[in-house]
This record gives structure tokens, sequence and C-alpha cells, in this order.
């Protein structure tokens, strides 16, 4: 049953995202590329989260069975922990957080939460139970309280009030002469990065998940913006479980451990301090991001 259902949702998610408008076809081909393959185990149960631990064991992955992009990971993210994850483009740090969400089934080892297998639960309560904020998000062409409320079916009016000062762009909405009934999207106010950025952190902060996901979140940012957001995502990130996953090294001196991959496999782990003593590629990456900043600080960025 779960197999005919999977395709139905696939296609009801395309039509309501083609229906809408959505702005950003890279998102709606995120979609489209999920696997159908993916179904719920035979007599899987829902997901029990208790503290919000999160373990790769072994975890080996590749998109054709002839590459392998994870080269067996191991990693524990215990909860309320923050844990980022950095290194090269391509590492496959991405692929990590498509595998949690189970956009993709390992092909060896196992991820776990609160110690059950996620290809042992049920989809959806796998799903309710992680936020992800990515590096652009896709607004509906509907109004700026209903791209907040989609966090989660039923949210009400307050719920969304709420939000929207959690993720501090309840002013803004407030100056709007609609409010949060003002239209946004392609058809209708046309926000800035760092307001597209808010108004996905408020959607997460709708959706209270205790595993939270940062993919790249403030990379297409301008520095300025990032550094106002990175605040408010620190606030976010308190009490729950948190993968931040970054290219700019400023953005995870915070995270409780910082994990560095190259090419599918664990290079490095530490605290930033830890790792720019153990002086190997984080510091030389560190080092590189460093001149760069003073590069760009230099010509007046
Ligand atoms: P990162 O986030 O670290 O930049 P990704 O996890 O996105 O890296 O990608 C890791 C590797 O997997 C890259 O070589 C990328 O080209 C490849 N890859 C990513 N998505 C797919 C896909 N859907 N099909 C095939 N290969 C993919
Ligand atoms: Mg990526």
């Amino acid at each position: 049953l779960a197999q005919l259902f999977r395709p139905l949702d696939l296609l009801g998610m395309v039509y309501r995202t083609i229906r809408q408008g959505a702005i950003d076809m890279g998102a709606m081909f995120d979609l489209i590329d999920t696997p159908s393959e993916i179904t719920d185990a035979l007599g899987a149960a829902p997901l029990a989260v208790t503290r919000g631990a999160v373990r790769f064991e072994g975890v080996q992955f590749g998109y054709d069975p002839d590459r392998a992009i994870l080269k067996g990971i191991d990693l524990n993210i215990p909860a309320g922990q923050t844990v980022a994850v950095v290194g090269p483009s391509g590492a496959g740090k991405s692929t990590l957080a498509r595998l949690l969400y189970r956009f993709y089934d390992v092909t060896g080892g196992r991820i776990t939460i609160d110690g059950q297998d996620i290809a042992q639960v049920t989809q959806t309560s796998l799903r309710g139970a992680i936020g992800i904020v990515p590096q652009d998000t896709v607004l509906f062409n509907d109004t700026i309280g209903y791209n907040i409320a989609y966090g989660r079916e039923g949210a009400t009016d307050a719920e969304v009030a709420a939000a929207a000062r959690g993720a501090a762009i309840a002013s803004f909405i407030q100056s709007l002469s609609d409010g949060f009934d003002t239209r946004v999207g392609e058809r209708g106010l046309k926000l800035s990065g760092g307001e597209k950025q808010r108004v996905a952190i408020a959607r997460t902060l709708v959706k209270n998940p205790p595993i939270l996901i940062l993919d790249e979140a403030t990379s297409a940012l301008d520095s300025r913006t990032e550094s106002e957001i990175l605040d408010t995502l620190e606030a976010i990130e308190r009490g729950r479980t948190t993968i931040v996953i970054a290219h700019r090294l400023s953005t995870v001196v915070h995270a409780d451990r910082i994990v560095v991959l190259e090419a599918g496999r664990v290079a490095e782990q530490g605290t930033h301090a830890e790792l720019l003593a153990a002086n190997g590629v984080y510091a030389e990456m560190w080092a590189r991001q460093q001149a760069e900043r003073e590069e760009a600080l230099a010509v007046g960025e």
C-alpha cells in the first residue's frame, strides 16, 4: 500500500508546486529527484523521539552503484548538541542530510535516532521530527503568513506570529500594509535573500522539530546579512540536535564539534580550538578563509 502512496504523494507535491508557481526550479527538481523506491518497512512504527540523539554507523552510500560517495561514516551527534559538517564542495555533506531525511536509503551501515533505525520507522514520523533550513528558500506565491504556516499543518495564527518573532521578522511583517496577508513570491512582494531565510527559520519554528539541519543556510547571503541571521540561528539551535553544514568556517566556530568531511570520509573532528591546534586540513582551510576575508576587507567589501 505504501508503495502505491509514495508516487501519489510525490505527484501531489509536484502538482502543488506547479499550481502555486513556485519560483525555485532547483527546489522543484529536488522534489522530483526523490526516488520512489523509498517505502515504509513492513510494520514500520512511528519514530519515538525521546532525546533526539542521531548516529551514523558505518554509513556507505552512492547515487550510482559504481561510484561511492560516502565511504563508511561514523558520526555521533548527542542529543541537543550542534555538530558542524564542513569540507570541500562535493565531499558529501548534503548527502548526509538527504540520508538522514531518508530521501535515499544507505547502502551500508545504518542511521539511528534515539536507537531506532530510520529505515524501520514511518517516513511521516521521521520527516516530522526533522526541520531543514536550506541554502535557498522556496516561497510560494501566497501570503507571507501561509509561507510560515506551511511548516506544520494546522498551525494557528498565534503560532505563526510567535514563529515570526522568533525568526526576527515580525516587525518587518508588521511594517507591510497587509501584514501577514501580504502576498509574496514571484507575483507578490519580492523579499531579499535575508528576509527569505528568516521566513524559512520561522517556518521551521512553526514545525518545532527536535532535530534541525541547516544546509548552507546563510551561504547565499552577503556577510553582513549572514552575521545578523547567525544569531537567530544559534538561538533556534538551543535545545535541538543540530547539524550545521557550512562552507564558510566562520559560521561554525560555535559548534560543539566540527567534523571535516573529505571525499566521503571523516578526515578530522574536534572543537574549533582542537582542530586549529591539530594543524591539519581544518587549520589550513581556516587560514585560507581568514586570508580571503582580510583581502575582501582591504578592498572594502
Ligand atoms: P556537498 O554538499 O559536500 O557539496 P553533495 O553531498 O551534494 O556534496 O554531493 C556529493 C557528491 O555526490 C558530488 O560528487 C555530487 O556530484 C554527487 N551527487 C549529488 N547529488 C547527486 C545525484 N542526485 N545523483 C548523482 N550524483 C549526485
Ligand atoms: Mg551541499
